[in-house]
């Protein structure tokens, strides 16, 4: 099986200059503008935000030199003394002195030729850096005997500060919190963050044809599909979603639609009415209060994106405004353009630090027909076989509307400007769907 990511139809000859991906992802990363309002959130609430400040550990974590295993606590220095003594089977014996448990400190220092009974988490006694784990000693009455070989100074005790020193950037600004990030704020004690505010993204779909769910379908009518991947890929996002329904193909409707999610959104996201025959309909709704423009990407799926600002009350500094993203109609080009333009737009106006995207690469099972010149997106299989290789196919439909070969797919093929064919066998870069957010 050959495939080929060439899908276009009628209407969809290339434009004679068409924009690489990364020369439109540069004119984006220029546009954007990040949230700069804080708020304070209890530290549940903190899951997936953008953290506002750098955290300075105010304490040592952990708060004091403690035992990592079950056995008994003395001062190493007691090994040396044993080992000069000679043959390598001597036997070290320590008087158990008391005992320590997580929350319950042995109250006095621990003498010479004594040991404390401890258990894991619990504070070292005074003069106490090692621990014997109780495998590997004999105990007899009041005594302990061990192979003094079997162990070295300071086994078995967690430092204090070792996690984290009082003092230390514990965290840093723009990180998106995860939950090792929460474990650690309330290791520190911290019970509230700042973070940044949520970016809000309002959307609408476009077209005469739509129905939304719950509607019957009337001759000629498609459901539309856009707005609930829109909201699913957007609410994995953590962002604030305003969904403004389907509105019809009429000039005054969408004006109205783009005024009214511009003014209470950050972003503003529409799909459909951006290919040729549609687009300078819509470019007539946003040439009054946007600076839009309308491009032709070498790119496939998802050729055309609108991209601009749009100034709901007046274009000028302190106006408020909204960057806006125009998507293409087809439910795949749609999804394809999201994951390759406003994800990482939405990242950044997040104010946080970016994460690296997850991609890898595995051998194409197949060949795979790429004309130079545009970047192309092949919706894929990867699998990874019993030796540990990642192999990957595409899914026999590349059609921009097929979105079932995108629940099919579990990672898109991304072939380079560059590229041409691929050779069955042959690396590709793959951007697998699981980890995506
Ligand atoms: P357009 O870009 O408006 O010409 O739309 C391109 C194709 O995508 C057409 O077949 C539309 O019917 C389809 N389409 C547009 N919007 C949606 C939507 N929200 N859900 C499902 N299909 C859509
Ligand atoms: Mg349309």
């Amino acid at each position: 099986m050959t495939i080929s990511n060439d899908t276009a139809g009628p209407g969809c000859s290339p434009a004679p200059n068409p924009l690489p991906v990364d020369a439109a992802r540069a004119l984006i990363r220029r546009a954007i503008v990040p949230v700069a309002t804080v708020e304070r959130v209890a530290l549940r609430a903190a899951l997936e935000r953008v953290l506002a400040e750098d955290i300075v550990s105010p304490i040592d974590v952990p708060a004091h030199d403690n035992a990592a295993m079950d056995g008994y606590a003395f001062d190493g220095t007691a090994l040396s003394a044993a080992a000069a003594t000679g043959t390598g089977t001597a036997q070290l014996t320590l008087a158990v002195a008391g005992e320590a448990r997580a929350g319950h400190p042995f109250a006095r220092a621990c003498g010479a030729g004594e040991c404390v009974r401890i258990m894991t988490g619990a504070p070292m006694p005074a003069d106490c850096d090692t621990v014997v784990p109780q495998e590997f000693v004999v105990r007899s009455g009041s005594n302990v005997t061990f192979e003094p070989l079997r162990i070295e100074r300071g086994a078995n005790c967690r430092r204090a500060g070792e996690d984290l020193a009082r003092g230390q950037a514990a965290l840093v600004a723009g990180r998106i919190l995860g939950p090792a990030d929460l474990g650690l704020l309330a290791s520190l004690g911290v019970a509230e963050v700042a973070v940044r505010r949520r970016v809000r993204v309002a959307f609408f779909s476009t077209g005469d044809e739509l129905r939304s769910v719950g509607e019957p379908l009337a001759a000629g009518c498609v459901y539309d599909s856009n707005r609930y991947t829109l909201y699913a890929m957007l609410t994995r996002m953590n962002v604030e979603v305003l969904d403004l329904g389907v509105v019809r193909d009429e000039p005054d409707a969408i004006e109205a639609a783009l005024r009214t999610a511009a003014a209470s959104a950050d972003v503003v996201l529409t799909s459909g009415g951006v290919s040729v025959g549609d687009a300078d309909f819509t470019a007539r709704m946003t040439a009054t209060f946007g600076d839009v423009e309308f491009w032709q990407l070498a790119m496939r799926p998802g050729r055309p994106l609108a991209f601009g600002r749009l100034w709901p009350a007046g274009r000028g500094v302190g106006c408020e405004s909204a960057l806006f993203f125009g998507l293409p109609g087809n439910p795949v080009a749609v999804m394809v353009s999201f994951y390759q333009f406003v994800r990482e737009a939405l990242v950044a106006i997040s104010g946080a630090i970016a994460p690296t995207p997850l991609q890898f690469a595995a051998a194409s099972r197949v060949p795979i027909k790429k004309r130079p010149g545009r970047t192309e997106f092949l919706r894929a299989v990867a699998m990874r076989d019993t030796a540990g290789q990642w192999s990957v196919t595409p899914t026999r439909s590349q059609s921009s509307g097929v979105l079932s070969s995108m629940s099919e797919a579990n990672c898109l093929i991304a072939l380079a400007h560059d590229q041409g064919d691929v050779a069955a066998g042959a690396l590709v870069d793959i951007l697998p769907f699981e980890g995506l957010a």
